[in-house]
């Protein structure tokens, strides 16, 4: 079977959720050989990559690689499709993946398909585009498929894959130096999971009235293991952060649960949240759009509702 590389993503030694869902993808399609770039490294990485089916773990697990910005990896990876001849590259389509696979696009002379939904026979990609409103199904037809695939678009399924380790050996070059990677901040995380990697999402809009109020959407999103979400009325109001901003011109979520809570639906909105699994809508306006998306609507008061659905789940627990 052929092989399909899938870039690693890890943070401080830690596999991110969404490689098991790019192994699981790229089970269905050949081969996978994950490809660990960068340090941190270590015995529990590789039994969780074995874990949910790589075949063959290609580590690059020099220090330097961390060390700069993106481009360190699409060498690492343009370095390995040159040797290798893989069917595919799949990489997260997140802000680092999308730049390294437009490096390596560029690198192997390739077409890339950035933020897909979905991956079928052919390496045809399913992208969902509009808002959502339409979905296209593309395929690359120069070179090897380089294709970003939207975090939470496939259910990681474990299924254990040989793991065979090799050693990867890069000289990086002189332009791979060019941005050095000075000061990593880490971002206060609280307990919640990750916006764009969390499988519920709990989000709130202008109908929320104030930051304080933010609380009720807190506590909803704690009672579930949810992340936050706002619209950008509420960001830009101050309401809450920018970071958690779903949409167009925010954060593209894609969870197996979405919660909506005075939210209209505006297109730009919805650009971010449509291809979540569940959609539930809570809002006073039956008109709201945001109905139209929705598998589960609630016509009401969201300072009654949200509240009395924290109740319920945690009695429940
Ligand atoms: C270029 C561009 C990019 C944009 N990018 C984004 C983006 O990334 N993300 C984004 O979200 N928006 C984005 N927008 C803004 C977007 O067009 C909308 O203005 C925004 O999404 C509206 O946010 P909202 O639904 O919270 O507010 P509103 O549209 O004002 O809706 C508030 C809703 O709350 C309901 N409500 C009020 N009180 C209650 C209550 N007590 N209980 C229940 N329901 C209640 C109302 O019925 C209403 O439906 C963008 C706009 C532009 C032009």
């Amino acid at each position: 079977m052929s092989e399909i590389l899938v870039l690693v993503d890890h943070v401080d030694g830690d596999v991110k959720k969404v490689t098991f869902e790019l192994l699981t993808l790229a089970r269905s399609l050949g081969a996978p050989a994950a490809v660990w770039a960068g340090p941190g490294y270590s015995d529990s990485a590789k039994a969780r990559l074995a874990e949910y089916g790589a075949e063959k773990i290609y580590v690059a697990a020099a220090d330097e690689i961390g060390d700069y910005v993106a481009a360190p990896k699409a060498e690492v990876l343009a370095h390995l499709v040159a040797e290798r001849s893989p069917a595919a590259v799949f990489l997260a389509a997140t802000g680092e993946g999308k730049e390294v696979a437009g490096r390596l696009a560029i690198k192997t002379d390739s077409g890339v398909i950035a933020d897909a939904v979905g991956v079928g026979e052919g390496f045809v990609a399913e992208q969902s585009i509009f808002g959502g409103g339409v979905n296209v199904h593309s395929r690359v037809t120069r070179g090897i498929p380089i294709i970003t695939v939207r975090p939470n678009s496939t259910a990681p399924v474990a299924a254990a894959g040989a793991g065979a380790e090799e050693k990867v050996e890069v000289a990086l070059s002189d332009a791979a130096r060019a941005a050095r990677i000075v000061e990593r901040v880490v971002q206060e995380k609280g307990g919640r999971p990750e916006l764009t990697e969390a499988a519920i999402v709990v989000s709130g809009g202008r109908g929320v009235g104030s930051g304080e109020n933010f609380a009720i959407i807190e506590k909803l999103a704690d009672s579930l293991g949810a992340a936050v979400g706002a619209s950008r009325a509420a960001t830009d109001a101050g309401w809450y952060p920018h970071q958690f901003q779903v949409g167009q011109t925010g954060k593209t979520v894609s969870p197996q649960l979405y919660i909506a809570a005075g939210i209209s639906g505006a297109i730009q909105h919805r650009a971010g949240m449509q291809t979540s699994k569940t959609i539930v809508v809570i809002n006073k306006d039956a008109e709201a759009p945001l109905f139209e998306v929705a598998d589960y609507g609630v016509v009401g008061d969201l300072f009654q509702i949200v509240p009395q659905l924290t109740e319920e789940i945690e009695k429940r627990k």
